[in-house]
Parts: C-alpha cells; structure tokens; sequence
C-alpha cells in the first residue's frame, strides 16, 4: 500500500570519530524514503531550496520515491544541519541549524497523494507537519516524529501533531526532554496521555522499544561492530518500520514487532557509512541475509 512522508531533505555536515563530511546529502525525509523505498513506493513531501544540486534530485529519483511533492524554491537556501558525535555515538550534538526553506515552506500534497493510507511526518517544523496531514484523506495509520529543536520552539504545535497521529517514534533523549521522565517505560506512557496511542522510543546501540497502549516489546540493536556515522539511524529505522507495514497493509501489534525488527536491520545499515552511502548499495538479498543472522541473534 501506498506511502508518504513528509519533512526535510538537508545539507549535512557531520564530523564523527571516524572522519568529516561537508554538505553531504541528508534530512529526515530523505533517510526515511530512501530506506523505505527498498520495501515499497514511497512518496515524498518536502522542500529543498535554490543551492539544492540537480545531481542530488537524481540520485533520489533512481528510486522508488515520488518526487512530485519535493519543492524547489527559488529565493532561499536548502535547511543546512551541522552535526558532531563523540565517543558516544548514541548521541548527536547539533553544533548549528539554518532553519532556512522549513521555516518559509507551505506543503502541498499532490491530489493523487492525498488517499495514501499510511503516512510518516518526519522530522520537521509542526506547522508543516500539520499542514500535510490536513491535506489527507482517512489516512490508516500516521507515525511521526520530532527532535529537540521543535520541542524547544513549539511543544504546542508538537502537542497537537500529536493528537492528531496514531503514534510517534523517538529517541530517549527526545522523550526525556519532551515528557519530562528519565524513566523509558514512564516516558512511553506520558506519550500515550500526550495522545499517541502507538509509542516507539530508540536507545541507539541499546536498541528499541514499542508500546502501544500499555503493551511493551522490546529489540536490541543488529551488533554493528564499527559504526561509521549514527546520521539518518532514527529515520531510516522509521523507513524500515512503516515500508515493511505498507508492503503488508497491516498495523496490528504482532505487525508492529515484525516492523521494529525490518526498523532495525534497516538502520544497522544506515550507520555503517556516511549519509546515504551504505544505504545506497543495500541489496534485498543483503537485507535478508541480516534479517536471518538477527532471527538467528536473537533466539533463545
Ligand atoms: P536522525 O535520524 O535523528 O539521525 O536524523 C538526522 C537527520 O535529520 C539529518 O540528516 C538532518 O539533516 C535532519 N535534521 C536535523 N535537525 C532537524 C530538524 N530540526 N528538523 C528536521 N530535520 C532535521
């Protein structure tokens, strides 16, 4: 079934233990479409602006993404994020944003698009959150997703994103900073009273963990044994997670746990290179051969 994300397609500059990139291909919707894309067609929303490389379009457009809804806009600068890591790689320090096109842009969903039945708001201002989801019709189901610079500038925005969606996929430094609990377990449940019904907090290398209305499951992480550049983890976790239920159609909780291992595998790829280069040569027999040692890691 078809599939639709919205939010942003970046400029990254990341430095890492294992090296420096400038200007590199990233953004939230980006990771999300490019991994989502390997298990089904996958529509994107979003904006890039006037320094935005046709060799970048490109790339995005030898996948299955619909590109009918990326905007190119002519009087201002694509969103530029500049990132480091240190030793904890679980942990991304923003060093600076320029919020630029994200702040200007109204999204516009494709009249054909507007029927897709599962949709991911990545990463992005609330407002252009909800301004896509006010264009669909009945979605199935809405994940989303949010960071510390919108919690910062507009929790109230985010508090109503929130309602609107079935659920929402975080990291547990944006769950402690958006409810207030050091607690993951207390944590999810606050985010089932700020309304999402489905919650799904990342630990990073400490792996994953779904609640939905009070039933828990949890994963480790694939063993990555050299993580190159955590950048996109969360969102190409998200891409593997709603791409494996809108290949299925399905949305039930054993649904959900089969997505979070696809999530998961998805992003132990991610994280093995810089910006999308791992993601770029991933096979699905590859995919699969992981998936397969993963089942194999986990069983008792
Ligand atoms: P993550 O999966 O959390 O590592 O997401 C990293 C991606 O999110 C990077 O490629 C950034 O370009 C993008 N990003 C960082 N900050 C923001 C923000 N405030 N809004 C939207 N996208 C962001």
């Amino acid at each position: 079934m078809a599939l639709l994300v919205l939010g942003s397609v970046a400029f990254d500059d990341v430095r890492t233990p294992s090296g420096y990139r400038e200007r590199v291909l990233g953004g939230s919707a980006t990771y999300f479409a490019w991994a989502a894309s390997t298990l089904v067609q996958t529509d994107l929303i979003a904006a890039v602006g006037r320094d935005f490389p046709a060799e970048f379009t490109e790339m995005l457009r030898g996948r299955k993404i619909g590109l009918d809804g990326l905007v190119k806009m002519a009087d201002i600068d694509t969103f530029h994020w500049s990132g480091r890591y240190g030793e904890d790689l679980n942990v991304a320090q923003t060093n600076w944003v320029k919020i630029n096109v994200l702040g200007k842009w109204k999204p516009v969903v494709p009249p054909k698009w507007r029927n897709h039945p599962f949709v991911f708001l990545a990463n992005d201002a609330p407002q252009n959150q909800l301004a896509a989801l006010d264009q669909m019709v009945k979605p199935r189901l809405v994940l989303c997703d949010t960071r510390d610079l919108w919690i910062d500038q507009d929790r109230a925005g985010l508090e109503v994103v929130m309602k609107r969606t079935d659920g929402i996929v975080l990291n547990d430094g944006e769950a402690r900073q958006l409810t207030k609990e050091r607690n993951l377990i207390r944590a999810a449940s606050k985010l089932h009273d700020l309304g999402s019904r489905i919650a799904i907090i990342k630990k990073g290398e400490h792996g994953a963990f779904l609640s939905v209305e009070g039933k828990g499951f949890a994963l480790p992480a694939y063993p990555v044994a050299e993580v190159v550049d955590p950048t996109g983890a969360g969102d190409s976790f998200a891409g593997g997670l709603m791409g494996y239920l809108a290949r299925r159609g399905e949305t039930d909780f054993r649904a959900l746990k089969r997505a979070m291992l696809a999530g998961t595998i998805t992003a132990s790829f991610c994280v093995e290179d810089f910006s999308l280069d791992r993601l770029r040569s991933l096979d699905v027999a590859a995919f699969d051969r992981r998936m397969g040692e993963f089942e194999q890691f986990l069983s008792l």
